[in-house]
C-alpha cells in the first residue's frame, strides 16, 4: 500500500466560477506511480466545493442558476454580520467539499460524461485542492 499527496493551486477570477480540473488530478494520478486504489480530491476551504458531472456549458449555467435560486446572494443569514459571505459557505456545504474517484489500472474511473469539478464560491481568490492518493 503506498500514499500519495500533492496539492492544485487554483486562481479563480469570478465570484462564482466553476474549473475543470480533471486533467490536473489525471497528471497527479501520473505522478504518482499508484495504479489501483482510491483517488481523493478535497478543497481546504470552507467557501468551495468539488462536484462530478457532466463539462456541458448549459448544464454548468442550469447549475449556476439554481444554486443562485437556492442560495440567492443577498439572502438575509446570520453569518452575514460577520463575514458578508454567508451564501458561499451555505453553497458550498449543500454541494459538499469532496470526491473519491476510483483508480483502476493506471486510470481514474470516470464515466464518459463525468468531470471533476472545483466549484468557487467566494471568488476571486487563490485556492489549494489537496488530492490524495492511496493504493498499490
Ligand atoms: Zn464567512
Amino acid at each position: 500500500m503506498e500514499l500519495f499527496s500533492d496539492e492544485i493551486k487554483i486562481k479563480t477570477r469570478k465570484r462564482v466560477e466553476l474549473v475543470n480540473i480533471t486533467d490536473r488530478v489525471k497528471s497527479l494520478v501520473k505522478s504518482s506511480n499508484i495504479n489501483d486504489g482510491i483517488v481523493n480530491v478535497f478543497t481546504r476551504h470552507t467557501t468551495s466545493a468539488i462536484f462530478i458531472n457532466e463539462n456541458e456549458s448549459r448544464l454548468l449555467g442550469d447549475f449556476e442558476k439554481i444554486i443562485e435560486n437556492l442560495v440567492p446572494m443577498g439572502g438575509s443569514y446570520g453569518h452575514n454580520a460577520i463575514d458578508n459571505n454567508a451564501d458561499s459557505h451555505l453553497r458550498a456545504m449543500i454541494i459538499g467539499g469532496s470526491q473519491s474517484i476510483p483508480l483502476i489500472g493506471g486510470s481514474l474511473d470516470l464515466g464518459t460524461w463525468q468531470s471533476i469539478f472545483f466549484v468557487e464560491f467566494d471568488g476571486p481568490r487563490s485556492r489549494r485542492v489537496r488530492v490524495t492518493i492511496i493504493g498499490k
